[in-house]
């Protein structure tokens, strides 16, 4: 298992009204610094991971996220890709995605990108709709993402991944409808799809707190899940994970991930060990999750005074590693497999799990073969009371 490599850009133009993620906007006076001291941080890693992991596998991904990454010129994008190829033995034509969004890329950025190594890129379209767009507080409006999408098609990216909502107060199904035939249209290679979660403190659950804003409707929602999975598959994508289609390629193997699913990912939810480097990252290695601070102006200044940029790191017991292997990898539509379960923790799956199974059986929400255990349709969108089942 060789693991992979996330870095995160914690900056973005401004901060759209529904984000609780680890991203500020106004730092722009940060951001030559940051980039110059996670540089710093990636090399800092090279020497320690060169002693500790000997004859260890090479990373083998890499995913830039945030925040906005492409809020840095992406020269400092490509020193990321290449310190990582340089330090940290990544090698190239590996699956390198940088995340995007509307309105901070050109073509020449782009292509700035594609010269420096990135060969799949993440963009943040989340809504065709400029009433739906204005409503999220994005920086973008509907004709921004469309460019973005022909400015990356022609500077020469062949992996591209969407990312949309659904569930927004006033989003009908009709509407819901429109922006996936939209975005079907553009021929993406990877969408992801998610729900609208209001997140306290946010400007947005604010509106809906007051009334300002209909509160969004949990069972239109899960009908909005359910057209997606059927628009997307009859155009030719396959659910992979319950928010992430890839489309289908000539050479994909019936039940197997697709090509074109994020490699990267897949570590997550095949609970693999990640690299995590930057402020606000999170990483999960042999000792532990552990995570950086999430103040670029701190991590900076510990960077510069050469000192640790953790603010936790968490033991995991091989108790914790078993539920989070069930709980991460129900998400896979291939599910977890009972080989890969015996083989890494040398217990058979039945034996850790029999309370959760027998609590679960004649629920309908998971289905159980040979080779392993997996959520059914229905099970796709009760996620929740499943993984609950196998949290110990
Ligand atoms: S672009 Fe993404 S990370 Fe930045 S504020 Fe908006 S939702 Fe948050």
């Amino acid at each position: 298992m060789s693991p992979g490599i996330y870095l995160h850009i914690p900056f973005c133009r401004a901060k759209c009204l529904y984000c609780d993620f680890c991203s500020y906007a106004g730092y722009e006076a940060l951001h030559a610094p940051y980039a110059d001291a996670l540089i710093q941080q990636i090399e800092a890693h090279a020497a320690f991971w060169r002693r500790g992991m000997d004859g260890a596998p090479p990373y083998d991904t890499l995913y830039v996220g945030g925040g906005t990454p492409t809020v840095l010129p992406s020269e400092r994008l490509a020193a990321l890709r290449e310190a990582c190829g340089r330090a940290l033995a990544l090698p190239p034509g590996v699956e390198a995605t940088v995340e995007a969004n509307p309105g901070t890329v050109t073509r020449a950025s782009l292509e700035e990108l594609a010269r420096g190594g990135y060969n799949r890129l993440s963009l943040g379209v989340q809504s065709l709709d400029n009433d739906e767009l204005a409503l999220l507080g994005r920086i973008h409006d509907r004709q921004a993402a469309l460019d973005a999408m022909a400015d990356a098609r022609a500077a020469g990216l062949r992996n591209i991944s969407l990312d949309l909502m659904f569930g927004l107060p006033h989003q009908t199904l009709a509407r819901w409808r429109a922006n996936l035939e939209q975005a079907l249209e553009l021929a993406p290679e990877h969408l992801s799809l998610y729900a609208l979660t209001l997140e306290e403190h946010t400007p947005l659950a604010a509106q809906v707190a007051r009334g300002a804003l209909p509160t969004p409707d949990d069972d239109l929602a899960a009908d909005m899940y359910e057209l997606a999975q059927e628009l997307l598959a009859a155009a030719g994508y396959e659910q992979y994970e319950i928010s992430n289609w890839a489309r289908r390629s000539p050479d994909d193997l019936p039940g197997a991930i697709p090509l074109l699913a994020c490699r990267h990912n897949l570590h997550y939810w095949r609970n693999e060990h990640y690299l995590g480097l930057g402020a606000g990252a999170h990483g999960y290695d042999d000792t532990g999750r552990y995570a950086h601070t999430a103040d670029p102006a701190e991590y900076v200044r510990r960077i510069a005074a050469d000192e640790s940029t953790l603010v936790s790191s968490e033991p995991i017991t091989r108790e914790q590693a078993m539920d989070e292997t069930m709980m991460l990898g129900l998400r896979l539509n291939q599910g977890v497999s009972r080989q890969v379960f015996q083989r890494r923790f040398g217990v058979a799956l039945e034996d850790v799990y029999a309370e959760a199974l027998a609590e679960l059986a004649g629920t309908g929400l998971l289905e159980s073969d040979a080779e392993g255990i997996r959520l059914t349709s229905r099970g796709r969108l009760l996620g929740n009371r499943v993984f609950g089942a196998f949290l110990r």
